[in-house]
């Protein structure tokens, strides 16, 4: 496989763009590979500038649960490009999208479009503290919820992957208000709000953690969260820009029956467009901007390119059956992948974890449930699977630390290439 052309942009990226790139896991640096320019993407694959063709289970981070370039998804945006691409003057398109949202999610009432998950967690910590009239925030440890400067403490994704738990540039002052608690650890979220509950605006979540690679909530664990965060009215906030309208039409708190107060979106609500958006009960949403005090605007919000995308990819999902598909073709992956290493004779040193079209594997024979057990994994190894996989074809995220996405586009065969790739690739790598 010539990589030649990927590895020539590279050098030149990095002349003009720090480290090459403009999302730092994109690098490959934790993997020790050269990062693949895409040139195109049709279902489930995507193509490099050197013409290599790669089964795609990143799908650009979880928004193309479609797969790429989705005819109906492509014909709505082009339709809407004809009549412009931004008005900053609201649209029937962003009325109908939110009412899809709200119709879908049962949490929430009213929402706000914003342009990415980072301004969506950003918007409902700064509304979650204008209402309660607090300034602390609990998060979990190892939970990503994009760059926000109170969220990138004890961060997940691009953080663990290169081990940097709290990012330079982001006073002590700001930081002191984010409490980080261990995830699937009732006691020590209880400690805390039985200490200082009354200064705590709000407990932001992954309801299910996507961003240490793939760790569930324990039996009872999202039932405690909410009932303790209710008794001292603190708000919930599930962070649902990953399992949002993928575990099912309604998210995590649809898939698991527990209401939160806020949630954030992302991803799949652009259809591969930038957006994200945030909502719940319509007494705290009219908090926000013109009808309340808390402010929160965005010169593209609500953009009409992405509100279509949306739309379109929300009634695809809608389909009957459409969820159903997307569990069956992600267990077939991840339990194509578990009897892979069982042919290998690895099994027994790897975690494996699959939710719906959601799969990881952890390179450790502990069982993971928080992020210190998934910190004990053996990244190295990791890093030579993934370059065996590539090697073959199949594309997984460059990191220990994130997960697989399936989307409806894989095929049968995709899945089978895929497993065949990963039970040679696990024979191929010498330790784990
Ligand atoms: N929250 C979660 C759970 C995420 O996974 C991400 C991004 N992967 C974000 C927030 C941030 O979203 P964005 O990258 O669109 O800012």
């Amino acid at each position: 496989m010539s990589v030649e052309k990927s590895k020539a942009l590279f050098e030149e990226a990095k002349k003009y763009i720090p480290g090459g790139v403009n999302s730092p896991v994109r690098a490959f640096k934790s993997v020790g590979d050269i990062p693949r320019f895409i040139e195109k993407a049709k279902g489930s694959h995507i193509w490099d500038v050197d013409g290599n063709e790669y089964i795609d289970y990143v799908c650009s981070w979880g928004p193309m649960i479609l797969g790429h370039a989705h005819p109906e998804v492509v014909n709505a945006i082009k339709e809407q490009a004809e009549k412009g691409t931004s008005y900053g003057a609201p649209t029937e398109l962003e009325v109908k999208l939110a009412k899809m949202i709200v119709d879908m999610v049962p949490g929430v009432e009213k929402v706000r479009m914003v342009n990415s998950g980072t301004e969506a967690t950003m918007s409902a910590i700064r509304l979650a503290r204008g209402y309660t009239k607090r300034d602390k925030v609990i998060k979990f440890e190892g939970c990503y919820h994009g760059h926000v400067d109170s969220l990138l403490v004890k961060a997940g994704s691009g953080l663990a992957t290169f081990g940097v738990p709290t990012s330079p540039g982001i006073p002590e002052d700001f930081a002191k208000h984010t409490i980080t608690v261990p995830y699937n650890n009732i006691d020590a979220l209880k400690k805390v709000v039985d200490e200082i509950g009354d200064e705590i605006a709000c407990v932001i979540m992954e309801p299910v953690m996507a961003n240490a690679g793939l760790i569930m909530p324990e039996d009872g664990f999202l039932e405690k969260v909410r009932e303790i965060t209710a008794e001292k009215g603190i708000l919930l906030i599930f962070d649902e820009v990953i399992t949002g309208f993928r575990l099912a039409p309604g998210g995590a708190q649809e898939y698991f029956g527990i209401t939160p107060d806020l949630s954030c979106f992302g991803k799949i609500i652009g259809g591969g467009l930038p957006v994200g958006a945030f909502g719940g009960k319509a007494e705290i949403m009219d908090y926000l901007a013109p009808e309340g005090p808390v402010y929160q605007a965005g010169t593209l919000s609500g953009n009409p390119l992405a509100m279509v995308a949306g739309i379109k990819t929300l009634e695809i999902l809608k389909k009957p059956g459409t969820y159903e598909t997307l569990r069956e073709k992600g267990k077939k992956f991840a339990e194509g992948v578990k009897s892979a290493a069982e042919k290998a004779g690895v099994a027994d040193k790897l975690c494996f974890k699959n939710l719906e079209s959601l799969s990881c594997v952890f390179f450790t024979d502990k069982e993971v449930k928080d992020f210190s057990t998934a910190a004990t994994s053996n990244t190295e190894a990791y890093a030579a699977f993934f370059k065996e996989m590539i090697k073959r074809g199949v594309y997984l995220a460059p990191s220990q630390f994130e997960v697989a996405f399936v989307s409806i586009a894989h095929t049968e065969e995709d899945i089978e290439k895929s497993i065949q790739a990963a039970e040679e690739s696990f024979k191929a790598i010498k330790e784990i």
